[in-house]
């Protein structure tokens, strides 16, 4: 991995409306092109809203780790899992 998972979720949790954010894994390599992938619960059922805080989740995983390509991958707020890695 690229990056430690509990620094992506540290991150991610604190961006306004992230309830959950869960399966993190990251690729490549940091400082030249790193890849992020993770589940998300985000506190909005419009699909407006929530794309709105993915885009947040992206912004500021850009800041931290560009460049960066981050995939979320949005799940109802039911399936919450304090699971924050693959591993
Ligand atoms: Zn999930």
């Amino acid at each position: 991995m690229a990056i430690a998972p509990e620094a992506i979720h540290d991150a991610v949790i604190n961006v306004p409306g992230v309830l959950n954010c869960h399966d993190i894994a990251s690729r490549g390599v940091l400082g030249r092109q790193a890849f992020i992938e993770m589940h998300l619960v985000v506190d909005s059922d419009s699909v407006e809203v929530a794309h709105q805080i993915t885009e947040k989740v992206e912004a500021i995983l850009d800041q931290k780790y560009a460049p960066v390509r981050a995939t979320t991958h949005l799940e109802p707020k039911s399936y919450s899992s304090e699971q924050i890695s693959f591993v």
